[in-house]
């Protein structure tokens, strides 16, 4: 198979529980997942219903208890612990929830970090991080810390750095949960630039329905699977 004809994310057959004393508790049941380059998939899903843990399995943060996951062939989760840092500094981004900031760190210094950690030239990637705060609203705020930041801001500085390092997908977990309207905006603006520019796949948690209905394609995680969104879900916005 030639490389252009491999899906960029390949989810295979992933189940995973997790074993509490002797009690496990089954969180994904036979998830089966394909993401091509370029696509913006939204996975909607009632807390609890095992979106993060998904998100974790694809990002290398977590092991499946059963099944595999491909990024570009390679099979993740059978990967040295080196080569599964390098495809999550290069390859992928995440935005998080809680956005991971280093508090002793200005917002430029935070952007920056993963194309410092690459060994890129510091130059350029500190006009790389300027360029996308900017894109996110936040050209007046590249010197301010995290504590300096609101959480709107914050969220703002955490998916400029996803971006830095222009991966193949990028992992977002609730990316615009803490944003106001036109800054969510601002954030899908990105996101469709990006894949349409780049080629970026995106795989975005979220509750945030208008966002989710803006997206190439909609799951819904229910009973440890993922299974089609329900018309209804995505009526309410468009
Ligand atoms: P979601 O992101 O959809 O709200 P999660 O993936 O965070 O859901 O969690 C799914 C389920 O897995 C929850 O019931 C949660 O309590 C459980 N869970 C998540 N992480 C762990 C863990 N490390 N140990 C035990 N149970 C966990
Ligand atoms: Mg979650």
């Amino acid at each position: 198979m030639t490389k252009s004809s491999t899906p960029l994310l390949q989810v295979c057959n992933v189940s995973k529980h997790y074993l509490e004393g002797d009690i496990a508790t089954e969180v994904l049941t036979n998830v089966d997942l394909v993401v091509n380059a370029s696509e913006q998939l939204a996975i909607v899903g009632t807390s609890g219903s095992g979106k993060s843990t998904l998100l974790h399995l694809m990002g290398t943060l977590d092991t499946p208890s059963a099944g595999k996951i491909l990024l570009d062939g390679e099979d993740l989760h059978q990967l040295s612990a080196t080569r599964q840092a390098q495809i999550r500094n290069q390859d992928l981004g995440f935005i998080y929830q809680f956005h991971h900031l280093l508090p002793e760190f200005s917002a430029l210094e935070n952007v920056s970090m993963p194309g410092l950690i690459q060994g890129l030239d510091k130059k350029q990637v500190h006009q790389q991080a300027r360029d996308l705060l900017e894109r996110v609203g936040l050209g007046h705020r590249i010197e301010h810390t995290p504590a300096q930041l609101s959480g709107g801001e914050r969220q703002r500085v955490a998916i400029a750095r996803a971006l830095i390092n222009q991966p193949k997908l990028v992992l977002a977990d609730e990316p615009t949960g803490n944003l106001d309207a036109s800054s969510g905006d601002a954030v899908y603006g990105l996101i469709r630039e990006l894949s349409q520019q780049l080629g970026t796949a995106f795989v975005v948690v979220t509750h945030d329905y208008k966002l989710a209905a803006r997206m190439d394609r909609q799951l819904t995680m229910k009973d440890g699977k993922l299974q089609q969104a329900e018309d209804n879900v995505m009526e309410i916005v468009s």
